[in-house]
């Protein structure tokens, strides 16, 4: 609506401003001229017309609210009507005439655009037509051919330049659109694992972060679950590193499929996982990973003749209020060594804190693994 008003309050100025200048040129007794007090009253009435429809809404029902068409061509009429009533000094009307389509080089299409400048030429020679043989005047008949060829001049080269204005901003829509599209194809990149289509770790640690703080003004239970595929290695020795691949993708949309919609799951690397559950508590987040390992342990996938199976360690425990994400991560991944230590395929959930702090990789580490 500011817009729109801003835009009306524009057109009105440029409109008083031309009245000022026909009631200048009257005063200096410019010959020839009409009733201007008329014109100037119906321009005003017009004026009026349009701020009330746009102001009260009216014009909300209209494709184009800010009536930017019906403006021009209003403006175009008394501006034709200014060309019959200014006496010798009719040529100020084509200027103005060109000035009122600039207005729509920015707003209008391109069929109104055109449907205006047949407008305005339809109007203009019908006002030459009638100065010249019902209006008094001791102009030279050769001035009217030079106002025509004005008219021409005026009409044409703004639909040119509306035209070429039009063909700058689709092309700027297209570059934005583009761009728009590649944002979101980096974001994507950024933020998604390639393989599984899952969150990656970046948009997970981002995440956690977030849901960390929410926890902490909501007290909210927060859980961290930790996943590792069970030897994995041999899946990969066995069927290959395609085969592989297509197990990582099944094992990501089961967990997921199994997980509420707004847990978050993420690769963390390799064949290992992490799950956040919000406004989880330890007992519910049991139920919930158990009915996931129970469906990782059941898929069947075939490969030739074979079927490949899979089962599902995870350790898990929840977020401490206090706690850094790193250290409930670190609590995780010892939770996720300890399912492995005492035979794999189940949950273990560190509810304290542990004895020893050292995690899976640390334990690797210290047994010469890499
Ligand atoms: P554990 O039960 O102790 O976890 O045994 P594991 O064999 O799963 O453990 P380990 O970490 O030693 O091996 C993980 C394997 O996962 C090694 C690697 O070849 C495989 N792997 C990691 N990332 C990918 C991947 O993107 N695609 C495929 N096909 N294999 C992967
Ligand atoms: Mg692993
Ligand atoms: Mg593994």
């Amino acid at each position: 609506m500011r817009i729109r008003t801003s835009q009306f309050l524009l057109a009105a100025m440029l409109m008083l401003a031309c009245m000022g200048v026909l009631y200048f040129m009257r005063t200096v007794g410019t010959k020839g001229m009409g009733d201007v007090d008329t014109w100037a009253l119906i321009c005003s009435a017009g004026l009026v017309v349009f701020y009330v429809l746009i102001r009260s809404g009216f014009s909300l029902r209209m494709q184009d609210p800010s009536l930017a068409f019906f403006q021009m061509l209003f403006a175009i009429a008394c501006n034709a009507i200014a060309f019959v009533i200014a006496g010798n000094g009719r040529g100020v009307a084509l200027p103005i005439l060109s000035v009122i389509l600039m207005f729509g080089m920015f707003g209008l299409s391109m069929r109104q655009v055109m449907l205006v400048a047949v407008y305005g030429l339809a109007l203009f020679g019908a006002a030459a037509v009638y100065t010249w043989h019902y209006v008094t005047t001791d102009e030279p008949a050769g001035i009217f051919v030079a106002y025509v060829c004005m008219l021409f001049i005026v009409l044409s080269a703004t639909t040119f330049l509306t035209w070429r204005l039009q063909q700058m901003g689709a092309y700027m829509r297209k570059q934005k659109n583009q761009l728009a599209l590649a944002l979101d194809q980096i974001q994507q990149i950024a933020t998604r694992d390639e393989l599984t289509g899952l969150a990656n770790r970046r948009f997970m640690l981002e995440k956690m972060r977030e849901e960390v703080q929410r926890a902490q003004r909501t007290s909210s239970p927060l859980l961290v679950a930790m996943f590792d595929i069970d030897h994995f290695k041999r899946v990969n020795d066995k069927y290959g590193h395609q085969v592989g691949d297509r197990a990582l993708q099944v094992f990501s949309s089961v967990v997921q499929n199994n997980l509420r919609a707004n847990d978050t799951l993420a690769r963390w690397g390799g064949e290992e996982f992490v799950a956040l559950l919000t406004d989880t508590d330890v007992s519910v987040g049991k139920t919930c990973l158990e009915r996931v390992r129970v469906k990782v342990a059941d898929i069947a996938m075939s490969v030739g003749d074979d079927c490949l199976k899979m089962t599902v360690s995870i350790g898990t425990t929840p977020h401490r209020i206090g706690d850094t994400i790193e250290k409930t991560l670190l609590r995780a991944d010892v939770a996720l060594y300890a399912a492995k230590a005492q035979g794999r395929n189940q949950i273990v959930c560190i509810d304290s804190e542990p004895t020893s702090m050292a995690g899976r990789s640390e334990k690797s580490e210290q047994r010469g693994k890499p």
